[in-house]
């Protein structure tokens, strides 16, 4: 059977050639030391997992729940902005339950891209702006991400048919997987730009909470007439170590949040309730977890940049999300650095090409793993390769 060719359209899987390295490693004994995968390695808190077993209990959320989500949830979700950004958000109509950002990501290309749109998706980035513009038959123009920019899009370097064709412009910051930052007045930037071209801005806050050194990463929705223009992604995921549970939300812009709403409503039926009971509780519940897992972050984060500081990289520890970009010595490109240190040190980190053409002369390390197993990695790495030069 011939497949859909927005199912062909998939660019292929980048990292397919480093896994089965991976399970030669593996087969061969090797103890490979995963700096892979940006997954919290810890445990959902207890006060939430109490939560979603008390309310497994109860029948009355055995049943479909709304699509758009509860209404306690959004207001929980509504709460959390007040308490965190100062946003007013109205939870009726600019807030939307998501079975986890992705979903939103995904689907949010399926309520604006018709066949030969373009949207605008940073490169490097999560893959999942680019992918869903694809499967909505519409075509991602990258906006490079570069490092003497602060790892910010160069919004004046959009040609002006293109920022006038597009339709949504995806942003993310914190940044994964650069851990770049934006303020305020880049926001305020994005919103001119997308009132200018008549865009839809789409920020995804995933990393919002995953922060160090008293930095507080802002909200898009702060910025003056962002609710105009655009809606902002965030998710339990990351802050309370809940990637498994599939709980988040879209905030913003009422039509776009509605337009989000009546797409979910035709294809999936919402979250479980007592996973959206869940979700409140972590929103509204005491909060020293997300705190602990700051200090945990920033522990493993210093030991990483250390470590690396030490074989010859100059690096500034990042201020936010669970991972390090650092450049690719001379004389090799991502993938081949890669296969190296999997090769000579058992460590898997991530090559740069993975997220986009200019990922490339760069690696991602994720910090979701134990501090004591970080120091070991990055131990062999100095054992097996030594002093590096740039
Ligand atoms: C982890 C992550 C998400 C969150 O995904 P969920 O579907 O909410 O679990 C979204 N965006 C980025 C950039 C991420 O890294």
């Amino acid at each position: 059977m011939q497949e859909a060719k927005r199912l062909q359209s998939l660019p292929p899987y980048l990292f397919a050639r480093i896994e089965k390295k991976i399970q030669e490693k593996k087969a061969a004994g090797v103890d490979v030391i995963s700096l892979g995968i940006g997954d919290p390695d810890r445990p959902t808190p207890g006060n939430i997992i109490d939560k979603l077993v008390e309310q497994a209990h109860n029948p009355e959320n055995h049943s479909y729940p709304s699509s758009v989500g509860m209404m306690e949830y959004r207001e929980a979700v509504a709460q959390w902005y007040k308490n965190r950004f100062e946003v007013d958000l109205d939870p009726a109509s600019e807030i939307v339950a998501l079975i986890g950002s992705k979903e939103g990501i995904g689907h949010i290309s399926f309520c604006y891209v018709d066949p030969g749109d373009v949207n605008l998706v940073p490169d490097p980035g999560y893959p999942v702006y680019g992918i869903g513009t694809l499967l909505a038959g519409g075509e991602p123009y990258n906006m490079p991400l570069k490092e003497e920019s602060g790892f910010l899009p160069d919004l004046d370097a959009i040609p002006e048919d293109v920022a006038d064709k597009a339709k949504i412009l995806f942003i993310n910051y914190p940044n994964n997987p650069t851990g770049a930052l934006a303020d305020i007045g880049f926001f305020n930037k994005v919103v001119a730009f997308a009132k200018k071209h008549d865009l839809i801005v789409c920020h995804d806050g995933a990393y919002s909470e995953i922060a160090f050194d008293g930095y507080e990463p802002p909200s898009f929705l702060q910025a003056e007439g962002a609710k105009e223009v655009g809606i902002e992604f965030n998710s339990l995921s990351k802050p309370y170590n809940m990637t498994g549970w599939r709980i988040g939300w879209a905030a913003g812009r009422p039509d776009v949040i509605e337009a989000l709403g009546r797409i979910k409503s035709n294809l999936d039926s919402g979250a479980f309730q007592a996973i959206q009971y869940a979700a409140i509780e972590g929103l509204t519940g005491p909060q020293d977890s997300v705190k602990n897992m700051q200090a945990v972050y920033k522990e493993r984060r210093d030991t990483v940049v250390n470590g690396l500081n030490a074989m010859g990289w100059n690096m500034k520890a990042p201020k936010a999300t669970f991972y390090v970009w650092a450049p690719v010595p001379k004389g090799f490109n991502s993938s081949e650095f890669a296969e190296l240190v999997l090769e000579k040190a058992g460590v898997i980190i991530t090559p740069g090409i993975g997220y986009g053409d200019n990922g490339e002369g760069y690696f991602r390390i994720a910090l979701t793993v134990d501090n004591k197993r970080i120091e070991e990695a990055l131990g062999r790495m100095k054992d097996a390769i030594g002093k590096v030069e740039f």
